[in-house]
């Protein structure tokens, strides 16, 4: 071949390679084994923004600061790895560059040997780090901001890896366990957690088992009993949960101290347990119904008054417990509901109601419904007062009432009642009023009992009281005052008036036929009145005055009133 023509091949390929070089979109350059930087491509102008491929080549000693920053000059530490690219044929290292205005230009820089004229160049390719390492700033900024967050979390966090080895952990760990660092929480794990999990299993065996969960289905919550290292329990609730780390997964765990909520828990319920004691033990039937109107919870003594065997069957058979109807009519269930909606509605309703026990006996309660607070809403709780007690109390004590105040054989009141209601009279009385007492006395009563018999008295004696009673006006107050004796108290009256009433109750007596022992027996009375005219003079007086006036009707024949 013709040296013009090996020229002209030669010079073909330099000018091929040079169009490759100046297309490569990395700044590159030539360096000859005397260190001197003989060529470069348009890209090393662009990115050190020269003028031209001279400045570049002129400047390349003012486009590095003097050192790196491994703090090794950089002019000697250019020589050597060019140096080193010569020998060992390449090189690649991190390399500090600067534009000629001082900007920083962080690169990684390739060299390479190249045969070139039967000798050697090294060509230098310079990659632009600027973005990577601003990108790597920001994810080591984003590192830190994160680990400034692991560690400021309130809840214990730490990081398993594929072999369940405990890798991390944040200062909450340390806190929580009142450990000294970090590496005491990762060495002494083990020792955070008793032997035996509450449930009976192993600790190490369940983690386990926890760990491989997370893993394969992405998160496992349970709850665990964790302890300190003086074996102070710490039970907590564990959620793990898988995430990607690095090439693969991790499972963090985040440790949520449940001593607290624990705490709060065992004092509601001891609230609840006693709560439900005062429940069960107050003397009254207590129910509750949801705004379903459905009975979700009664007391001990719901059971016991309607003699059922437990609360459930009080709960089941409580529309068994009233008769259908209810004694105003209407159908139980229906006035049941309006109660209930009523108490929902005003907060408050308390009525009469029959309720029956399953074997029909009648319990007649006094119902009050009382709108609470429960859980997230409201409940109407029912207080069921067994009204049989009271009732029987009451219309014992009403005959004992009686009993006191009343005669037993005419029915009409008593001396004791009578002196009472006298004596109040008597303070009560307004001034100038005039009031008249009326000593009233069978004539020969003891020929009666001696010729029909006591019994036979007793009923005439019963009759009698009547026909006076009936005589009287509403106001007036008769009395038995002993034996066959009786006591008038009349007020507002004057002594004509007082006349005409005694000789009515005389008339009223004589004329009409007691009838007893299958005859008629006749009966006449003597009447005694005194109407009080010292507004100092007493009840007592009065009736003696009375009296007097009395023995004075029997000494004038019987059968006769007196006044005095
Ligand atoms: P008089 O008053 O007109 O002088 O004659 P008397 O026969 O009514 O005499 P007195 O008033 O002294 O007698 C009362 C009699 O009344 C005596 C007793 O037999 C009778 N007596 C008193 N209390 C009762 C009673 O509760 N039942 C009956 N059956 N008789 C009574
Ligand atoms: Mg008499
Ligand atoms: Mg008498």
């Amino acid at each position: 071949m013709q040296q013009t023509e090996k020229n002209a091949i030669l010079k073909n390929e330099q000018e091929r390679m040079r169009l490759m070089l100046e297309a490569v979109p990395l700044c590159c350059n030539l360096w000859d084994t005397s260190y001197n930087n003989i060529d470069c491509n348009q890209e090393a102008v662009t990115l050190f923004e020269l003028k031209d491929k001279q400045e570049y080549l002129n400047r390349f000693f003012d486009l590095s600061p003097e050192y790196q920053p491994d703090g090794r000059l950089s002019s000697e530490k250019a020589t050597e790895k060019i140096r080193e690219a010569f020998d060992m044929g390449r090189s690649r290292f991190e390399w500090m560059h600067c534009k000629l205005n001082g900007e920083p230009v962080p690169s990684e820089i390739t060299l390479v040997r190249v045969e070139y004229d039967d000798g050697y160049l090294v060509a230098g390719y310079t990659r632009d780090l600027r973005e990577i390492k601003a990108a790597e700033a920001e994810a080591n900024k984003a590192t830190e901001q994160m680990r400034i967050m692991f560690d400021a979390v309130p809840l214990c966090c730490n990081l398993w890896d594929t072999n369940h080895n405990n890798i991390d952990c944040n200062q909450e760990a340390v806190t929580l366990f009142e450990l000294k660092d970090k590496q005491e929480y990762l060495d002494r794990f083990f020792d955070l957690s008793p032997e035996y999990q509450p449930d009976g299993r192993l600790s190490s065996e369940k983690a386990g088992e926890m760990i491989s969960r997370a893993f394969d289905t992405g998160c496992a919550r349970f709850e665990w009993m964790h302890q300190k290292l003086n074996g102070e329990p710490v039970p907590s609730e564990i959620t793990l949960v898988r995430v990607k780390h690095e090439t693969g997964y991790v499972v963090a765990g985040y440790t949520r101290d449940l001593r607290e909520i624990k705490a709060a828990e065992a004092e509601a319920n001891k609230a609840t347990e006693q709560m439900r004691i005062m429940f069960d033990a107050v003397p009254l039937c207590c129910n509750l119904w949801d705004t379903n109107h459905n009975n979700i919870d009664c007391n001990q003594e719901a059971v016991t008054l309607f003699e059922l065997k437990d609360k459930q069957e009080y709960l089941d058979r409580f529309f068994d417990l009233s008769p259908e109807y209810q004694p105003d009519g209407r159908l139980s269930s229906e006035k049941a509901g309006e109660m209930i909606s009523r108490a929902f509605d005003t907060g408050w309703v308390r009525f009469e109601w029959m309720h029956q026990k399953l074997n029909g006996e009648p319990v007649p309660p006094e119902i009050t419904l009382v709108r609470v607070k429960h859980e997230t809403g409201y409940a109407v709780a029912g207080y069921t007062l067994d009204l049989r007690e009271i009732k029987w109390t009451v219309s014992r004590l009403n005959k004992m009432e009686q009993l006191a105040f009343t005669d037993a054989v005419t029915g009409i009141a008593n001396r004791y009642h009578f002196m009472d209601n006298a004596q109040k009279a008597f303070i009560n009385l307004p001034p100038g009023r005039a009031v008249s007492i009326m000593m009233i006395d069978l004539d020969h009563f003891k020929n009666v009992n001696d010729t029909y018999g006591h019994t036979t008295g007793d009923v005439i004696l019963k009759s009698v009281a009547g026909k006076i009673q009936d005589t009287l006006r509403e106001s007036d107050f008769l009395a038995r005052y002993g034996g066959e004796e009786f006591i008038v108290i009349v007020d507002d009256v004057n002594e004509d008036m007082i006349g005409r009433l005694a000789e009515r109750l005389r008339s009223a007596v004589s004329e009409a036929p007691f009838d007893a022992a299958d005859t008629s027996i006749p009966v006449t009375i003597s009447i005694g009145a005194a109407i009080r005219k010292d507004p100092l003079q007493t009840l007592e007086e009065l009736i003696e005055q009375a009296d007097s006036a009395l023995y004075k009707a029997k000494a004038k024949g019987r059968n006769r009133v007196e006044m005095l």
